[in-house]
Parts: C-alpha cells; sequence; structure tokens
C-alpha cells in the first residue's frame, strides 16, 4: 500500500464529464489499495474569468480581496471532485488549502509556503477516505487567505507530498515536461528525466508544465515528481536531482513581461519593492553602474502601480507592454553560440533583442511578444532538432 498525492490541472477537470474521468481514476486507484490526496485546480480558465471580473470592477483590486476571489475556482472544483467520488462508490472529503494546514507567508497573490500541518488530511486518510485539497491556496498567520501565484497547485502537491511523505504525480494534458510547449513547437520531445535546476529555470522561463516554486520545494525536500498524461499512456518525466547534461535541455517563452533600466545603486531599492506586487525577476544585469532589471508579470495585477514604485526609485520602463521573454536553458545555456542562436532568431523575424541575460544554466532575451510563438519553433529548430 502507498501514500500518493495526485494533481490534477485545470484542463483535467475543466469540464463535468473530464472531473468524474478523474473520479473514476482516483477511485480505481484508492480500490487497488493506495492512499490518495488528491490536489485539483480551478476548472478550465476559472482562474482567468475570475481576474477579468476582478479588473472590471477595478483596474489595482487590492490583493487581499483578489485572494478571497481567486481561491474560491478550486474550492468549486474540490467540492464537485468528492460529489463525483461520492457517485463511484469511493468516501472522500474535500479541504481548503487553510483546512488542510497550508501554512504561507502574508504575500497575497504571490505567498510561499512556510509550513505545511496537514492533521486533517491525515485523518480523514487513517479513516480510508481519499482527501481531496484546494490547489494554489493557504492560510497566512494573520489567518488571511492566500494564493500561491499562478499554477500554484503544483506547489500545494509537492507540499503536502514532502509533509506526508507521499509520492508525487502531476496530472496534466501534456504527457511530461517537452523540449519546449508541444501545444506551440510540434517538434518538441519528451524528456524522460530531468534535473530538479533545469526545471526551475524551464518553469521560471515561463513554461508552464510545472510551477517553479513548486520545484524549488521538491527539491529543498528531496521529492521526485513525476508529470504524467491525465488521459493516459505511461509515459512520463521524473523530475529528480540529475546533474545537468551538457547542451540545451529545452527552449521557453514568457508573454507578460516588463523591462527596466535603472542605476546599479538604485537596484537594492527596486529590487525590495517586488515582491508587494507580485513581480518576478526573469533576468538581470548590471554593468558600469547600469542595470537592467527584466520581470515577469504573471502575478502582477496592477503593473501601472508597479512601474509607478519603480520610477520612484529610478527605474525607466522600456519598450512598454506588449513585452515578452525567449528563453533557452540547459549547461550549454552558457555557451556564446546559444546565445547567438537566439539573437539572430530574433533579428530574423524582426523583433531584435531588448536585453539579453545569461545566466549558468538560462540564457533570456526581451523582446516584442507578438511572434514568440514563431520565435520559440525557429530557436528549437537551431538547437534542438
Ligand atoms: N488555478 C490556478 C491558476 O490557474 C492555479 C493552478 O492552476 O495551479 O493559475
Ligand atoms: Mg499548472
Amino acid at each position: 500500500m502507498a501514500l500518493v498525492v495526485q494533481k490534477y490541472g485545470g484542463s483535467s477537470v475543466a469540464t463535468v464529464e473530464k472531473l468524474r474521468g478523474v473520479a473514476a481514476r482516483v477511485a480505481a486507484r484508492r480500490r487497488a489499495g493506495d492512499e490518495v490526496v488528491v490536489v485539483v485546480s480551478a476548472m478550465g480558465q476559472t482562474t482567468d474569468e475570475l481576474l477579468a471580473l476582478a479588473r472590471q470592477v477595478s483596474p489595482a483590486p487590492p490583493r487581499r480581496e483578489l485572494d478571497m476571489l481567486l481561491s474560491a475556482g478550486e474550492r468549486i472544483a474540490m467540492a464537485l471532485l468528492a460529489m463525483a467520488l461520492h457517485e463511484e462508490g469511493v468516501e472522500a472529503k474535500s479541504f481548503t488549502g487553510s483546512q488542510a494546514g497550508i501554512l504561507t507567508d502574508e504575500a497575497h497573490a504571490a505567498a510561499r509556503i512556510v509550513e505545511v500541518r496537514p492533521v486533517r488530511v491525515r485523518e480523514e486518510l487513517a479513516r480510508g477516505r481519499v482527501v481531496i485539497v484546494a490547489g494554489y491556496q493557504g492560510v497566512s498567520r494573520e489567518k488571511e487567505v492566500t494564493t500561491l501565484g499562478r499554477g500554484g497547485s503544483d506547489t500545494t502537491a509537492v507540499a503536502l507530498a514532502a509533509a506526508l511523505g507521499a509520492d508525487c504525480e502531476i496530472y496534466s494534458d501534456v504527457a511530461g515536461v517537452f523540449t519546449a510547449d508541444p501545444r506551440v513547437v510540434p517538434a518538441a520531445r519528451r524528456l524522460p528525466e530531468l534535473g530538479y535546476e533545469e526545471m526551475q529555470e524551464l518553469a521560471r522561463a515561463g513554461a508552464r508544465v510545472l510551477n517553479a516554486q513548486a520545484v524549488e520545494f521538491a527539491r529543498d525536500r528531496g521529492i521526485a515528481i513525476r508529470a504524467r498524461s491525465t488521459f493516459g499512456g505511461s509515459e512520463e518525466t521524473v523530475v529528480a536531482a540529475r546533474p545537468a547534461p551538457g547542451g540545451v535541455a529545452g527552449v521557453a517563452a514568457a508573454a507578460a513581461v516588463a523591462l527596466f533600466e535603472l542605476p546599479e545603486r538604485a537596484l537594492p531599492a527596486a529590487r525590495a519593492l517586488l515582491a508587494g506586487h507580485g513581480a518576478r525577476e526573469l533576468g538581470l544585469s548590471a554593468a558600469g553602474g547600469h542595470a537592467a532589471l527584466c520581470l515577469s508579470l504573471e502575478d502582477v495585477h496592477a503593473p501601472e502601480a508597479l512601474a509607478r514604485d519603480l520610477a520612484g526609485a529610478g527605474a525607466v520602463e522600456i519598450g512598454g507592454r506588449g513585452i515578452g521573454a525567449l528563453s533557452a536553458v540547459g549547461r550549454g545555456a552558457g555557451e556564446p553560440r546559444v546565445a547567438a542562436a537566439v539573437q539572430e532568431v530574433l533579428l530574423g523575424l524582426g523583433e531584435p533583442p531588448m536585453a539579453l541575460f545569461t545566466g549558468p544554466l538560462r540564457v533570456t532575451a526581451c523582446c516584442g511578444a507578438a511572434r514568440l510563438p514563431e520565435a520559440a519553433r525557429k530557436l528549437h529548430a537551431r538547437l534542438l532538432e
């Protein structure tokens, strides 16, 4: 008998029919004798729809209230999945993140898990029940509901697996981690295994298949993540401790990005502002007194307020909105030929890079976002085909 945490993404529970399919899979696993905790995301595009609703009411919604709103998506999915399991004849109980003991810091809409106390989860498992936990959410020490940033249900699953000593399986509509998003780059190949560090860089660079904070958590706790498709097949990617081989592991693109230039001495003040807005660093370079800072806006819900605060710290926004980032990830990312390939691909598409950031495992170029899918296909062809 094994204890397993299974996470199902939004596309896996997008309709009642798909939700029933997930319930049938979970029921079969339970009947086979395993103890099962299911972490579930909001159905389909629910989170995007809730965000759009918030924007109709306010261009800069308070982040606390956003969390009250966004956490509702997973709450709907967890209750419906529990009902579907009852229909399968399997006893199940659903819990919010707070009830499941997911404790976070206070950073609304981009919170980090600080501790997991799964007391009620353990109790229900001991009663033979399947436990369903709402992904992407927790509770702060001030008893406020928080959410973990987009894609955060993965982090819930890894954190629970670590706390329970369980295996961790992450199900989505793709059969693992690919050398690029297979929905954008048809030539992308599945990677049978991948090290934590490379996966983290891919996630940071915009690969949506696994969340960066989830991978960081898995690395720190030594949890292997098995990424698989909900819709069958034994294919998977195992993300675990593996030394990064040479070369390029994958390419990724991020659409919601902002680029700032600022005096190097203003960097500490500027960086101190980021967390409060949910902004994440995608690239940073400093030379000769000047610095460039590339930010992911995925969890920024009031970009004008972020730009205003950064301007106050002496930063100038370059290129405005509609910027994206194209990245290549792997130990080879530090080689000049890889940076050159990124530059040439973007130049060839008439989207000259506005800034280039190189690190040991990733090279990232900021560019206009309009032709990113094409850029990803071309870069993949150059580096991985
Ligand atoms: N529902 C949230 C999102 O769309 C969290 C998740 O899916 O992991 O980002
Ligand atoms: Mg996801």
